[in-house]
């Protein structure tokens, strides 16, 4: 078989836990099996070089941001290839280019556009385990450029589906994907299989478990996709198409994400053109906006509201006060200290009043809601910082799924 795996942070953090996966690599190896590791920069690394480059500057520059954050995961391939070799399995480390992986040239937040596995390819063929550096990539100016946050997930997915490997294996510091996320709910249950969809809901909704695009590709390339831990042995959780009948759970998983920062427009024109103007503006900054909310009109006016990360902020608001007289809002506010909680299933579509029941969960904690959007597998509410914990063990508590 040909196989994917990818060890994140937590798992190639020290010496002693590189070594752990070496030997675990070469048990597939040693079966029989052609293998492509996919690696994270260690530990807390990849915080540490931000935190470094904001000790220089508040506004770095996104190339060299990249530049910056690429070395964690070139840090990750030399040892872990050190470690494969220093116990007779023949390796060779990668970065992303060399693995033939290209991006587009968004800095931060690029999308892979393309690989071309011939390298991975005549490696595996002269029987080396090839290990690549996951969350970066180049773009068609050859500049190295990262995946975003918990891209390398993504990476490993990708890589997947070019060499058209038999399964992509995600080990994380975790059994596998929780009907919430283990460190806030105690009694949180592992999920055995769970549907892309509703994965990409998860992931996309704050459940850092696995990258958005990650979960996307998997789904367009049918990359057999399995979250499970590299601590122990413990079988995972299958990320696959569900048929309908199987898809009975109205509510599947909570996830909830706590970077979220909403920008008000109070009073602009009630005119075709506006929310063209300003969502526009936004885009062309690269400003991936999340929540809109419109009033109702008063008066030939009319308040937007929107959210997008913390991080994205600083941007926005420049983009926002750039445009405040075009299209003639009379005021702009904005808050930081929000936080998203969502309910995840593909049943509640045919079961009314699962949106209102969980309303009712927050105002029984006392917790007001700011913003609500719905899809048909989804409910996300935007509430205050401070009470998103609360919310995500209540509504867990509501929907009953300590007994999933
Ligand atoms: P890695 O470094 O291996 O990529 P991450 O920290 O990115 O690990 O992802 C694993 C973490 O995801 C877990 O430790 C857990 O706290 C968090 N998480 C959030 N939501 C979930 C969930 N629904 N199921 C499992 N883990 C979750
Ligand atoms: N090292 C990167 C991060 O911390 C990518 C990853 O771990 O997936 O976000
Ligand atoms: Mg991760």
């Amino acid at each position: 078989m040909l196989l994917v795996k990818k060890f994140g942070g937590s798992s190639v953090a020290d010496p002693e836990r590189i070594v752990r996966v070496a030997s675990r690599v070469k048990t597939a190896v040693d079966r029989g099996d052609q293998v492509v590791v996919v690696v994270s920069a260690m530990g807390d690394t990849t915080d540490d070089l931000i935190g470094l480059a904001r000790r220089l500057t508040p506004n770095p520059s996104t190339r060299e941001m990249d530049m910056l954050l690429s070395t964690g995961e070139q840090v990750s391939i030399a040892l872990v290839t050190m470690a494969l070799q220093q116990i007779g399995c023949a390796a060779v480390s990668m970065t992303g280019p060399q693995a033939g992986i290209r991006t587009d040239g968004v800095y931060g937040k690029a999308q892979i556009t393309g690989i071309n596995p011939e390298r991975m390819h005549h490696e595996l063929e002269a029987g080396n385990v090839v290990v690549v550096a996951g969350f970066q990539g180049i773009s068609e100016s050859a500049d190295i450029t990262t995946l975003g946050r918990g891209g390398s997930d993504t990476t490993a997915v990708a890589v997947a589906a070019s060499l058209k490997a038999d399964f992509c294996e995600i080990y994380t510091d975790v059994d596998g994907v929780y009907t919430a996320d283990p460190r806030i709910v105690p009694n949180v249950c592992k999920l055995d299989q769970i549907s892309h969809d509703e994965m990409l809901e998860l992931a996309s909704l704050g459940a850092v478990v696995l990258h958005p695009r990650a979960v996307e590709l998997a789904k367009l390339y049918g990359v057999p996709l399995v979250v499970r831990s590299s601590f122990n042995h413990n079988p995972g959780t299958l990320i696959k198409e569900v048929g309908n009948l199987e898809q009975s759970a109205v509510v599947t998983g909570i996830a909830h994400d706590t970077n979220v920062a909403k920008i008000g427009l109070f009073d602009v024109k009630d005119e075709p053109g506006i929310a063209s103007r300003i969502f526009r503006a936004l885009a062309a900054e690269n400003v991936n906006v999340d929540m809109i909310i419109q009033g109702a009109t008063r008066g030939g006016r009319n308040d937007i509201a929107f959210t997008t990360s913390r991080d994205d902020l600083a941007k926005a608001l420049e983009v926002v006060y750039g445009i405040q007289d075009l299209v003639a809002a009379e005021g702009v506010c904005h808050a930081e200290d929000l936080a998203k909680v969502s309910i995840v299933g593909a049943g509640m579509v045919s079961f009314p009043g699962v949106a209102a029941e969980m309303f009712r969960a927050l105002a029984e904690e006392g917790i007001n809601i700011e913003m609500i959007s719905t899809s048909e597998i989804k409910v996300s509410c935007v509430i205050g910082l401070k009470d998103v914990e609360r919310a995500v063990r209540s509504l867990h508590d509501r929907f009953k799924l300590h007994e999933a």
